[in-house]
């Protein structure tokens, strides 16, 4: 059966017809705006991405399970990287009348399981038909007492520069999937990748980061934002920067630069911060307990750019930094 048979409201009911009920909603999805509330002395955190068809994703690639996973995950990974914790979301979306039935509570069962998994409640949205490909919007609002928000500018001379998790991993899972695969750690990475919500919390709850980002349009075009915003520099160690073990498998069959991907790859949605030194220790028996690896790839310098240094110690130059709509440099 296509959308078309059920119109807007009966697709709106499919979904209310599966949100199961959660803390702090006086009214969710059914009136003209959602009534929520906050944990006592927090403010609100606010953010929104959009996943568009040909774009960010291509039906024939990825299944609607873990496109709905993934369409919450980019936004919680916001959130997390401000130190917030995610409460409730809006899930807005333009729709192909031809997609089909199967596809939409595909989709609907994966954002809601993960919803599930980090106990944020689905408050509302908008639903649409699309006479060309999907588009989906989700707007997530976390919360976090004023005092504990992490920003892009707090980083300081002489601070550690932190990374969790391993980088490359989603930017070669496309590849692969292009190339045919459908599974593999590798690949999932990039179908479904898990934001960092508990750590992003427990960092800013310690008092460890003083300027995080999330990773996703590529490690040092990500790191560049916090560099910019803070007004300082960075040297940043190539042979620090983690790599799973799968991705030096597998990245061996790709020709070219093999840091290209870690370093400019995107889609990662690993949290990248700076701290001092002195919170080294902190930081590692924290992400230990949450079982991430945690790595320190550089510092933060006064001034002086980025400096990228080669395995060989020699100084490295990127080929690209980052994903960027609108200049297409990857
Ligand atoms: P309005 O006409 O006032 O914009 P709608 O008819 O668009 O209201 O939506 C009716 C209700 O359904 C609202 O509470 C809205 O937030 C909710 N809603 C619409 N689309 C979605 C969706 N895709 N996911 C969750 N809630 C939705
Ligand atoms: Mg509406």
């Amino acid at each position: 059966m296509k959308l078309r048979e059920f119109g807007e409201f009966g697709l709106i009911d499919r979904i209310a017809g599966r949100v199961s009920r959660k803390s702090g909603v006086r009214t969710g999805i059914g009136d003209d705006a959602a009534v929520v509330e906050l944990s006592s002395g927090c403010i609100t955190l606010v953010t929104s991405d959009m996943l568009v068809e040909g774009v960010h994703f291509d039906l024939a690639l990825c299944d609607p399970h873990t496109l709905g996973r993934k369409s919450l995950a980019v936004n919680l990974s916001d959130i997390a990287a401000m130190g917030g914790r995610p409460r409730h979301f809006l899930l807005s979306f333009a729709l192909p009348e031809s997609l089909s039935v199967e596809f939409f509570d595909g989709f609907v069962k994966g954002l809601l399981d993960l919803a599930d998994e980090f106990d944020v409640a689905l408050v509302g949205g908008d639903t649409c038909a699309s006479r060309d490909g999907l588009v989906i919007s989700v707007t997530v609002m976390g919360e976090q007492l004023p005092g504990r928000i992490i920003n892009r500018h707090g980083a300081q001379p002489g601070d550690l520069i932190f990374v969790t998790g391993n980088l490359g991993d989603s930017a070669l899972g496309l590849r692969l999937l292009r190339n045919g695969e459908r599974m593999g750690p590798v690949v999932m990475k990039h179908l479904d990748p898990s934001p960092r919500v508990r750590e992003g919390l427990e960092l800013a709850e310690a008092g460890i980061p003083t300027a995080m980002i999330d990773v996703s349009d590529g490690l040092l075009a990500d790191l560049g934002h916090i560099l910019d915003l803070s007004g300082v520099g960075a040297r940043v160690d190539l042979a620090k920067v983690p790599l799973s073990d799968s991705f030096i498998e597998r990245q061996a069959a790709f020709e070219g630069d093999p840091f290209l991907l870690p370093l400019a790859g995107g889609e990662d949605y690993e949290l990248l911060f700076t701290a001092p030194s002195i919170k080294m220790e902190a930081a590692g028996v924290l992400l230990g307990r949450l079982g991430t690896r945690l790595s320190v790839i550089g510092e933060v310098t006064a001034g002086g750019g980025m400096q990228v240094v080669a395995v060989d110690g020699s100084d490295y130059r990127p080929v690209a930094r980052g994903y960027n709509h609108f200049s297409c440099v990857n």
